[in-house]
Protein backbone atom coordinates (compact mmCIF):
# COMPACT_ATOMS: atom_id res chain seq x y z
CA UNK A 1 0.00 0.00 0.00
CA UNK A 2 1.80 3.32 -1.41
CA UNK A 3 0.54 5.32 1.91
CA UNK A 4 1.73 3.07 4.53
CA UNK A 5 4.89 4.08 6.13
CA UNK A 6 5.86 0.47 6.66
CA UNK A 7 5.16 -0.34 2.80
CA UNK A 8 7.24 2.82 2.16
CA UNK A 9 10.50 1.01 4.25
CA UNK A 10 9.64 -2.19 2.85
CA UNK A 11 10.19 -0.48 -0.54
CA UNK A 12 13.20 1.56 0.70
CA UNK A 13 11.55 5.03 -0.02
CA UNK A 14 11.80 6.09 3.27
CA UNK A 15 15.19 5.27 5.26
CA UNK A 16 15.36 2.84 7.94
CA UNK A 17 17.92 1.06 10.12
CA UNK A 18 17.46 -2.74 8.68
CA UNK A 19 18.95 -5.33 10.94
CA UNK A 20 17.43 -8.22 9.17
CA UNK A 21 16.07 -9.03 5.37
CA UNK A 22 14.48 -11.76 3.48
CA UNK A 23 11.83 -12.33 1.20
CA UNK A 24 9.17 -12.00 3.63
CA UNK A 25 10.23 -10.51 6.55
CA UNK A 26 12.30 -7.56 8.09
CA UNK A 27 13.23 -6.12 11.09
CA UNK A 28 14.76 -2.42 11.85
CA UNK A 29 15.26 -0.17 14.77
CA UNK A 30 12.60 1.90 15.98
CA UNK A 31 13.10 5.65 15.56
CA UNK A 32 11.28 6.27 18.61
CA UNK A 33 13.11 3.28 21.21
CA UNK A 34 12.47 2.42 24.77
CA UNK A 35 15.53 0.79 25.03
CA UNK A 36 19.36 0.61 22.57
CA UNK A 37 18.10 -1.93 19.99
CA UNK A 38 14.02 -1.94 20.22
CA UNK A 39 13.28 -3.36 16.63
CA UNK A 40 10.50 -4.00 14.68
CA UNK A 41 9.79 -6.78 12.71
CA UNK A 42 7.19 -7.40 9.87
CA UNK A 43 6.00 -9.20 7.46
CA UNK A 44 6.66 -7.50 3.76
CA UNK A 45 3.24 -7.96 2.79
CA UNK A 46 0.86 -5.20 3.64
CA UNK A 47 -1.82 -6.15 6.10
CA UNK A 48 -3.12 -3.39 8.71
CA UNK A 49 -2.63 -5.68 11.88
CA UNK A 50 -1.55 -9.19 12.90
CA UNK A 51 -5.64 -10.69 12.96
CA UNK A 52 -5.15 -10.02 9.23
CA UNK A 53 -1.88 -11.30 8.63
CA UNK A 54 -1.52 -14.30 7.14
CA UNK A 55 -0.91 -17.69 9.46
CA UNK A 56 1.58 -18.16 7.08
CA UNK A 57 3.11 -14.69 7.73
CA UNK A 58 2.68 -14.38 11.32
CA UNK A 59 4.79 -17.98 11.85
CA UNK A 60 7.61 -16.36 9.48
CA UNK A 61 7.68 -13.35 11.73
CA UNK A 62 7.87 -15.09 14.95
CA UNK A 63 10.80 -17.19 13.60
CA UNK A 64 12.73 -14.34 12.66
CA UNK A 65 12.38 -12.91 15.88
CA UNK A 66 13.41 -16.35 17.57
CA UNK A 67 16.29 -16.34 15.27
CA UNK A 68 17.31 -12.13 15.78
CA UNK A 69 16.52 -11.86 19.50
CA UNK A 70 19.47 -13.37 21.22
CA UNK A 71 21.68 -11.03 19.01
CA UNK A 72 19.88 -7.97 19.23
CA UNK A 73 20.34 -8.51 23.30
CA UNK A 74 23.88 -9.55 22.51
CA UNK A 75 24.79 -6.40 21.03
CA UNK A 76 22.93 -4.06 23.36
CA UNK A 77 24.45 -5.57 26.47
CA UNK A 78 20.31 -6.21 27.60
CA UNK A 79 19.34 -9.26 29.64
CA UNK A 80 16.10 -9.43 28.61
CA UNK A 81 13.38 -8.06 26.28
CA UNK A 82 9.21 -7.59 25.88
CA UNK A 83 7.68 -8.24 22.92
CA UNK A 84 4.78 -6.32 21.88
CA UNK A 85 2.16 -6.01 19.34
CA UNK A 86 -0.40 -3.01 19.59
CA UNK A 87 -3.27 -4.04 17.78
CA UNK A 88 -5.70 -1.65 17.02
CA UNK A 89 -5.89 2.36 18.25
CA UNK A 90 -6.93 1.85 21.81
CA UNK A 91 -4.16 -0.62 22.06
CA UNK A 92 -2.09 2.09 21.23
CA UNK A 93 -1.35 0.89 17.33
CA UNK A 94 -0.24 4.10 15.59
CA UNK A 95 1.07 2.16 12.13
CA UNK A 96 -1.50 0.37 10.66
CA UNK A 97 0.60 -2.40 9.16
CA UNK A 98 1.00 -5.64 11.28
CA UNK A 99 4.57 -5.25 13.37
CA UNK A 100 5.90 -6.84 16.47
CA UNK A 101 8.33 -4.88 18.73
CA UNK A 102 11.01 -6.75 20.05
CA UNK A 103 11.82 -4.42 23.16
CA UNK A 104 15.48 -5.30 25.17
CA UNK A 105 15.31 -5.04 29.02
CA UNK A 106 17.86 -4.25 31.44
CA UNK A 107 16.97 -4.57 35.51
CA UNK A 108 17.82 -1.41 35.95
CA UNK A 109 15.43 0.47 33.51
CA UNK A 110 12.53 1.14 35.27
CA UNK A 111 9.97 0.28 32.82
CA UNK A 112 7.09 -1.21 34.95
CA UNK A 113 4.85 -3.92 32.67
CA UNK A 114 0.54 -3.05 33.83
CA UNK A 115 -1.07 -3.87 37.29
CA UNK A 116 -4.16 -5.60 37.53
CA UNK A 117 -6.61 -3.22 38.36
CA UNK A 118 -8.58 -3.53 41.48
CA UNK A 119 -11.95 -2.14 39.80
CA UNK A 120 -11.93 -4.54 36.81
CA UNK A 121 -14.90 -6.69 38.00
CA UNK A 122 -13.23 -10.78 38.10
CA UNK A 123 -15.91 -13.25 37.31
CA UNK A 124 -13.18 -15.38 35.86
CA UNK A 125 -15.67 -18.18 35.32
CA UNK A 126 -18.32 -16.43 33.19
CA UNK A 127 -15.48 -14.46 31.51
CA UNK A 128 -13.86 -17.41 30.26
CA UNK A 129 -17.38 -19.17 29.06
CA UNK A 130 -18.10 -16.17 27.27
CA UNK A 131 -14.62 -16.52 25.47
CA UNK A 132 -15.03 -20.28 24.95
CA UNK A 133 -18.71 -19.57 23.40
CA UNK A 134 -17.39 -17.10 21.15
CA UNK A 135 -14.50 -19.07 20.15
CA UNK A 136 -17.07 -22.05 19.19
CA UNK A 137 -18.19 -19.76 16.85
CA UNK A 138 -15.20 -18.84 14.90
P1 LIG B 1 2.72 1.12 17.24
O1 LIG B 1 2.31 2.05 18.35
O2 LIG B 1 2.85 -0.30 17.71
O3 LIG B 1 1.89 1.27 15.99
O4 LIG B 1 4.21 1.53 16.95
C1 LIG B 1 4.69 2.07 15.77
C2 LIG B 1 6.15 2.31 16.01
O5 LIG B 1 6.73 2.70 14.78
C3 LIG B 1 6.47 3.41 17.03
O6 LIG B 1 7.20 2.84 18.12
C4 LIG B 1 7.32 4.40 16.24
O7 LIG B 1 8.38 4.94 16.98
C5 LIG B 1 7.81 3.55 15.08
N1 LIG B 1 8.10 4.30 13.87
C6 LIG B 1 7.36 5.27 13.30
N2 LIG B 1 7.95 5.71 12.17
C7 LIG B 1 9.08 4.99 12.03
C8 LIG B 1 10.14 4.97 11.06
N3 LIG B 1 10.13 5.79 10.00
N4 LIG B 1 11.17 4.12 11.24
C9 LIG B 1 11.19 3.30 12.31
N5 LIG B 1 10.22 3.25 13.25
C10 LIG B 1 9.19 4.08 13.12
ZN1 LIG C 1 1.93 -1.58 4.78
Amino acid sequence: MSDCLFCQIVAGSIPSQNVYDDADVMAFLDIRPINPGHTLVIPKRHAENMLVSSDEDLVKVMGVIKKITPAILRAVGAEAFNLGCNTGRAAGQVVFHTHIHIMPRLATDGYRLWHPREDVPSDLNGIAEKIRKEIEKT
